[in-house]
């Protein structure tokens, strides 16, 4: 299950308006944040590896190099968030009220939330079980404050749905 065209469309542009959120809410820079330290994948774009059966969505960090230094000691952090299609849509079918747009919206916030904290070392990627379960809500409490005074149509209902946060969100690996 992949998402078809017209809701790949929803898809980014759900991601576009995370984007700016998370920006504005942490008061990054356009030249910091448009470093670009991710990129965000769908099944379309996802090796077999990538693909996985739970969570709305994965975060691999890649190490990344700069192909001009010759050395190759600049190495940087570059993270891939991968939506997994088959788990959002198999959940907006099975839950009334839910929809793509802002559940999306919620999914992608809460991704970049994580990324912001691990390039401002306030997380550690490889954090044991325990600080990766207060992490996770750490993170639903941010994206709740981000998101709740928002008017989008559907919103409220993907905030209800998380306010008893739960765990298997999303996976995060090396
Ligand atoms: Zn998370």
């Amino acid at each position: 299950m992949k998402f078809n065209p017209e809701q790949l469309a929803t898809v980014n542009e759900a991601v576009a308006t995370a984007e700016e959120l998370v920006s504005n809410h942490f008061k990054l820079s356009a030249s910091q944040w448009l470093k670009r330290k991710y990129d965000v994948k769908t099944a379309a774009d996802l090796i077999a590896d990538e693909v996985i059966e739970g969570p709305f969505a994965q975060v691999i960090r890649y190490e990344g190099r700069v192909p001009s230094d010759p050395l190759n000691s600049s190495s940087f952090d570059f993270y891939k968030i991968c939506l997994q299609d088959h788990n959002i849509l198999r959940i907006l079918q099975t839950t009334p009220h839910l929809t793509l747009f802002p559940f999306a919206l919620y999914i992608v916030t809460h991704e970049l939330i994580h990324i912001v904290r691990f390039s401002q070392f306030l997380q550690n990627f490889e954090a044991s079980n325990d600080e990766r379960l207060a992490e996770e809500k750490r993170v639903h409490d941010k994206t709740h404050e981000i998101l709740c005074a928002l008017k989008i149509d559907g919103l409220a209902a993907v905030l209800n749905y998380y306010a008893r946060w739960r765990d298997g969100f999303d996976d995060l690996r090396c």
